[in-house]
């Protein structure tokens, strides 16, 4: 089994499985329980916290969500209830998970002012968004790395110029596909959503980052964990696993540098491919065959155990409008395939991958 589509989601590691086990077994206690079952489960928070933060090279909060979905709305419906006083501009990408997308359609509909900005432009994208910023602006909420495109977003260029021109607009990032994947240059932001389900943790545990002096109102009112702010008995466990996670994820700039140029050259020397990433991640590349449609493509990988994603996964059955927001034409974006590469992926792996799209292209292309 090939599995490239590591960018939906990731095969939880050893290390991970491991914390999760012992945790269920040996560590069930409640961690605002005063006994001293509840002081142990609240170490592994404390101890998982430290770990994400460190992993960050920050200081700061992090609050336990359900993933990164949770994370991104609690910024998004939160920060407006915190900062009623700041402005009604909110500035963002053109290219946004739903999770961020989506509540921003909702903030336009209660009378915020939305403006969105695309990757494409004669400025960088990062100055086109700081343009943009004035004394009514609220927030900017830009993803860190496009789970489509693996597009890189300079977030410390955009944090900057924004605190520049207005030190109360609050900087948030989606930094999902960024985390443990990519050099932390690019990265700065008052708010940061995580999830552990993309660096080979379990599913249903995010984070969020909140750097020091930001606020936010809770999405959910309930027992009062975690500050007020995010109420609901900590997964102990599942906590244990995200932590575990991150420990265990190796640095793979060189490797996802040395597999993406590898599998880019030799697609290169196949007729009728054009390339939809730019400036991106190197463990993420989409391209586009023309002539053979995803689905079609995806399903004969498929039959060779061979997984690889028809764009993003949180699309499946609704056509994703971000390839074209990186200036895809239609008939590409039908015939584009994503493919994401883990800390596992070999050579081997890519030589397969090509194969399977040469012998794809024979057999399929209209
Ligand atoms: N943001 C991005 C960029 C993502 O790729 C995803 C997962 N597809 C999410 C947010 C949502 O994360 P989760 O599955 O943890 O809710």
């Amino acid at each position: 089994m090939i599995y490239l589509d590591n960018s939906a989601t990731t095969k939880p590691c050893k290390e991970a499985i491991r914390a999760v086990a012992e945790n269920m077994e040996h560590n069930f206690g409640n961690a605002s329980s005063l006994h001293k079952m509840g002081i142990n489960a609240e170490l592994v928070l404390k101890d998982v916290k430290k770990t994400i933060l460190d992993k960050l090279g920050l200081t700061g909060e992090i609050f336990f969500t359900s993933g990164a979905t949770e994370s991104n709305n609690t910024v998004l419906f939160g920060v407006p209830k915190a900062y009623k006083h700041n402005g009604k501009k909110i500035v963002s990408s053109s290219f946004e998970h739903p999770s961020v997308d989506m509540p921003l359609k909702e903030l336009s509909e209660a009378g915020y002012e939305v403006v969105r900005i695309s990757p494409l432009g004669e400025k960088s994208f990062e100055e086109r968004i700081i343009d943009e910023v004035d004394g009514n602006t609220l927030m900017v909420s830009v993803m860190w790395v496009n789970n489509e495109t693996g597009y890189i977003t300079d977030t410390a260029k955009i944090y900057n110029g924004v605190k520049r021109k207005n030190p109360k607009t609050i900087v948030h990032v989606d930094g999902v596909q960024g985390f443990c994947k990519i050099p932390l240059k690019t990265l700065k932001a008052d708010f940061i959503s995580l999830s552990a389900h993309k660096i080979h943790g379990p599913k249903g545990i995010g984070a969020l980052y909140c750097a020091k002096g930001s606020r936010f109102l809770p999405l959910l009112y309930g027992g009062g964990q975690q500050k007020n702010l995010r109420s609901g008995t900590e997964p102990v466990d599942i906590i244990a696993g995200f932590g575990a996670a991150v420990k265990a994820y190796p640095d793979c700039t060189a490797r996802y540098e040395s597999l993406n140029s590898r599998l880019s050259e030799k697609l290169s020397t196949l007729e009728g491919i054009t390339f939809n990433s730019f400036n991106n991640a190197k463990n993420i590349l989409n391209f586009s065959v023309r002539g053979v449609r995803s689905e079609i493509m995806l399903h004969f990988l498929e039959e060779r155990e061979i997984y690889v994603s028809s764009g993003s996964a949180c699309s499946k059955g609704k056509k994703s409008g971000v390839l074209s927001e990186f200036g895809v034409s239609d008939s590409d974006a039908d015939s584009a395939i994503r493919v994401s590469f883990s800390p596992e992926t070999t050579e081997e792996d890519i030589e397969a991958l090509f194969e399977g799209i040469k012998d794809g292209i024979i057999r399929f292309r209209r």
